[in-house]
C-alpha cells in the first residue's frame, strides 16, 4: 500500500529497531511507495513512511529490491564526495560514500542474503542504511 512520506526531522533522527518477519508487510508498503514516486526517488527507508524499523527499498534500475536489516559488512577503502537529495528533505546536501559495499540482509522471504554493490546502487543503499540509523544527509 502506498504510504504518506514523513518529513518530521525529529522522528527521522530516531534509530530504527530491528525488523522481524512481521515487517515483510512494511517492506511491501515501501516497494509500493517507491513505485509511486518513481520519478525523482531511487530509494526509501521505513521510517520515511512512519515505521521505525530497519527496512529499506532500493531501485536497481529495472527492478526494485527490499532489504530487511541491511548491514554493511565490507566496504572499499576509497570514499568519494557527492551530493544527494532525499524525498523527506528539501534540497541537496553534500556527503561522502564508499565506492563498493558488501551488504548482508534479509529478503522478502526473510531469508539471509549477502551481495556486493558498487557505484550509484551502493550510494543509494548507504543513504537508506543511514536512515535506519537516524542519520540524515
Ligand atoms: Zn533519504
Amino acid at each position: 500500500m502506498v504510504k504518506e512520506i514523513v518529513r518530521d526531522e525529529f522522528f527521522l533522527q530516531q534509530k530504527s529497531a530491528k525488523a522481524t518477519k512481521d515487517d515483510i508487510a512494511v517492506a511491501q508498503d515501501l516497494l509500493d511507495t517507491l513505485a509511486a514516486h518513481r520519478e525523482g526517488c531511487v530509494g526509501l527507508a521505513a521510517n520515511m513512511i512512519g515505521v521505525a524499523k530497519c527496512v529499506i527499498a532500493v531501485n536497481l534500475g529495472d527492478t526494485d529490491i527490499a532489504m530487511l536489516n541491511p548491514e554493511i559488512v565490507k566496504h572499499s577503502a576509497k570514499r568519494y564526495k557527492t551530493t544527494e537529495g532525499c524525498l523527506s528533505l528539501v534540497g541537496e546536501r553534500e556527503t561522502e560514500r564508499f565506492e563498493t559495499i558488501e551488504v548482508k540482509y534479509r529478503d522478502m522471504n526473510f531469508a539471509k542474503q549477502k551481495a556486493k554493490f558498487s557505484g550509484f546502487t551502493a550510494q543509494i543503499i548507504q543513504h537508506e542504511i543511514d536512515h535506519c540509523q537516524g542519520i540524515l544527509i
